[in-house]
């Protein structure tokens, strides 16, 4: 933990620690059900389909890998248990019950839209409190936003 840059975040640090810890949470999930969704998606344009799953699993895995550094430099614990991503999570889980490309692009869809409202959030609730988290989570927002373009295009094209 940076002791002084904890400091100069002042008395919303827990508060940002807490909203960090639940975007950790959804980017597991998120990374999770892409992975999941790369496996077992079948029917119309399913090697494309796979190929960007892929590529946003990877995505969110690296956004969880930021989010974790941040809170620990923060002086806080990510989510140490599988079962606190069900906890904590904004966004949730959907299982791919229907594998058909189809199904499978419109759940990632509106996980993706779901993402973008809780990183707006977190955006607008660091805005002048925390640059460093804001620069952070800029960066994320701006590959949930393709993520959500790129899976519409190619629902578009189903
Ligand atoms: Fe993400
Ligand atoms: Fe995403
Ligand atoms: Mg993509």
């Amino acid at each position: 933990m940076g002791t002084k840059g904890r400091e100069i975040i002042g008395k919303d640090v827990d508060k940002i620690l807490e909203m960090l810890g639940k975007a950790f949470s959804d980017e597991w999930l998120a990374y999770y059900q892409y992975w999941i969704g790369a496996k077992v998606v079948k029917g119309k344009m399913a090697g494309q389909v796979i190929a960007e799953l892929e590529e946003h699993a990877g995505d969110e895995l690296r956004h969880a890998g930021m989010l974790a550094d941040r809170i620990l430099q923060l002086g806080g614990k990510p989510p140490l248990k599988p079962e606190d991503w069900y906890k904590m999570t904004n966004c949730g889980y959907e299982a791919p019950d229907d594998p058909s490309s189809k199904a499978i692009l419109e759940q990632n869809i509106k996980g993706e839209q779901c993402a973008i409202d809780a990183y707006t959030k977190l955006l607008e609730f660091v805005k002048d409190k925390d640059p460093i988290t804001y620069f952070m989570v800029q960066e994320i927002l701006k590959d949930e936003v393709e993520h959500e373009d790129d899976l519409e295009t190619l629902l578009e094209e189903i």
